[in-house]
């Protein structure tokens, strides 16, 4: 898709503080921050939904590394995962630390 966001974040058209990637998957601050730390997780490849995503076991191990490197820099008590989906239509999840 074109004229997504997060496409062109996955492609470094539109900057991003990026915070983790692999060939597949991008980890990068959310530029609405709801607490320090909160870091969105998307596939590089567009798919629509979190139910699309190719391997979605792969998807939740690197979702899960990341949380680890959150743990590791900011060192919350702990840090929500949530899977909404309906503000840009490109698969993502969140991760927001709380203090
Ligand atoms: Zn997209």
């Amino acid at each position: 898709m074109s004229d997504c966001i997060f496409c062109k974040i996955a492609k470094k058209e539109i900057p991003a503080e990026i915070v983790w990637e692999d060939e597949n998957f991008i980890a990068f601050s959310d530029i609405n921050p709801l607490s320090k730390g909160h870091t969105l997780i998307i596939p590089k490849k567009h798919f629509r939904w979190v139910w699309d995503v190719e391997n979605i076991g792969n998807y939740f191990e690197k979702v899960r590394e990341v949380k680890k490197i959150l743990d590791e820099k900011y060192q919350p008590v702990f840090v929500e995962l949530k899977v909404l989906g309906i503000d840009v239509p490109h698969a993502h999840v969140h991760l927001v630390p709380h203090y």
